[in-house]
């Protein structure tokens, strides 16, 4: 690893990979190498946890090559040096800002979206032209591999390399001096990287988790909300950080909506031999979530299969914060149904816990949808919509407080991976006396003419 990381450092000194045609032409690399292996990455993924290829393509490789499309055709714009207006003090001058690469940057990725949450902050840090160790999530291993494989074919090692490994090789790497940590995965482990990387003073962005709560009001239009409800909470088998965790529903509407999301989850079909429900991780995972699931409050599901690693969509009736399906982040197929009488009490009560990572309001009333988004701190997310804020490259994804710090997708991932020099670029016909010995009460007077105070 050592090696690796000082010859990545020495590569980035070379200069080369600030050069913006040498991104562009390993960002188009990125995307034919991904293209041509698309069925072997696609054949790893569903020997690790059963996603299926229609899945691993809409919703990893699909979202991978528009952040490299963008990347390619924005490249220009955002690493051109930008002119800022000169302030009085400073005249005759010029200002502007560059936009430099941060350097030798690690990337380390979580397992639930293993290309997605792995690649897409790679073509960040290649856009702002950054050299990287990428560690994949150990977990799903096979898809580790495959990383390993198709990128040390397509890239040279003090470019691109992908070091593979669990706590151990984590925990090496963390002791070296990167100029850029990017870590996505639990808010625990984040905590971890965020000290060790303290230590080097290495800059951090941080992309954690959360319990991130939908509200449904009695205005909302639940046929429709149940549908995209059922949709995004058991896309991946609930493994998904973004997936809504828990609802808020407004009392007088529950029973109803209760009913449609039962009608909606039994229309679709999760059943353990559908090769479109993907499997849950890990053993450890699988009893974990059954440990959630309190039988007289199962309104559908509520049946598993351990040896296939199977849970049905399970929807989960009068739940309180106190259940233990709240203590922590579900991330699996459970969906609880808390109710609420009076939305600022709802709020008030979301806000007891950290802030999460996203949050979505199904509602007509602009007032309710006003009062979420204004009243409740949260990373991203959607108005009668979850889950899809992630695939618009124009909007920046991150959490807040404990769900995340910082940010990236299209130019935020760019920003991500790059430092902006301020320049002010004088020349040398013009001095004005004010800053030089001897001080006087004219040039004092002068100060304050010039900063208006
Ligand atoms: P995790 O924190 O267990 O693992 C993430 C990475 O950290 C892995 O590569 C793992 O090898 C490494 N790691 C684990 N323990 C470590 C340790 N003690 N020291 C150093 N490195 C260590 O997370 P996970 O189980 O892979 O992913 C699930 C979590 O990630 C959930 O909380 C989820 O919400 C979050 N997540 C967030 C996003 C996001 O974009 N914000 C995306 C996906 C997942």
């Amino acid at each position: 690893m050592q090696d690796i990381f000082h010859n990545q450092k020495a590569y980035f000194d070379t200069n080369e990979t600030k050069d913006i045609s040498f991104r562009r032409t390993q960002l188009k690399r990125l995307k034919s190498c991904l293209k041509e292996n698309e069925d072997f990455l696609c054949d790893a993924i569903y020997k690790d946890f059963k996603k299926s290829k229609f899945d691993t393509i809409a919703t990893e490789l699909a979202l991978i090559y528009h952040e490299i499309d963008v990347a390619v055709r924005q490249l220009g714009n955002w690493s051109r040096r930008k002119s800022v207006p000169t302030n009085l003090v400073n005249f005759p001058a010029r200002s502007y800002i560059i936009p430099e690469p941060l350097g030798s940057v690690l990337i380390i990725g979580a397992w639930n979206y293993p290309y997605l949450l792995t690649i897409c902050p790679m073509v960040a840090a290649m856009a702002a032209g950054c050299t990287m160790i990428v560690k994949p999530s150990e977990m799903p291993i096979r898809t580790s591999n495959a990383l390993k494989k198709v990128f040390s074919e397509t890239f040279d090692e003090k470019y691109i390399a992908v070091v593979e490994g669990g706590i151990p090789e984590t925990t090496e790497l963390l002791q070296l001096k990167f100029d850029k940590i990017f870590f996505t995965g639990s808010t625990h482990v984040g905590k971890i990287v965020y000290k060790a990387a303290a230590e080097n003073l290495v800059p951090v962005t941080l992309e954690l988790g959360g319990k991130s709560p939908a509200f449904v009001t009695s205005n909302a239009h639940l046929k429709m909300t149940a549908k995209r409800l059922v949709w995004s909470k058991f896309l991946n088998a609930g493994q998904t950080c973004i997936s809504p965790d828990y609802l808020m529903v407004d009392e007088s509407i529950h029973e109803k909506f209760l009913m449609l999301l039962k009608a909606e989850v039994e229309k679709e079909n999760f059943a353990v031999e559908n090769d479109n429900y993907p499997q849950i991780i890990n053993e450890r995972n699988f009893d974990r979530l059954v440990a959630m699931i309190p039988r007289e409050k199962v309104v559908a599901g509520g049946e598993w299969d351990k040896e296939k690693r199977w849970i049905a969509p399970t929807i989960l009736r009068d739940v309180s914060f106190s259940d233990k399906v709240m203590e922590e982040e579900i991330f699996g197929p459970i969906m609880p149904v808390i109710t609420y009488n009076n939305l600022d009490t709802a709020i008030s009560e979301v806000k007891k816990l950290s802030k999460p990572l996203s949050a979505y309001i199904f509602t007509r009333s602009r007032k309710q949808k006003s009062k979420v988004l204004n009243e409740l701190s949260f990373g991203g997310g959607g108005v009668n919509e979850a889950v899809m804020h992630i695939s618009n490259s124009n909007l920046p994804f991150g959490g807040v407080g404990a769900s995340g710090i910082g940010s990236y997708h299209g130019e935020d991932g760019f920003k991500t991976f790059s430092h902006f020099k301020a320049i002010v670029d004088k020349p040398n016909w013009l001095e004005l006396p004010l800053k030089y010995f001897p001080h006087s009460s004219t040039k004092l007077w002068w100060i304050r003419k010039i900063f208006k105070f």
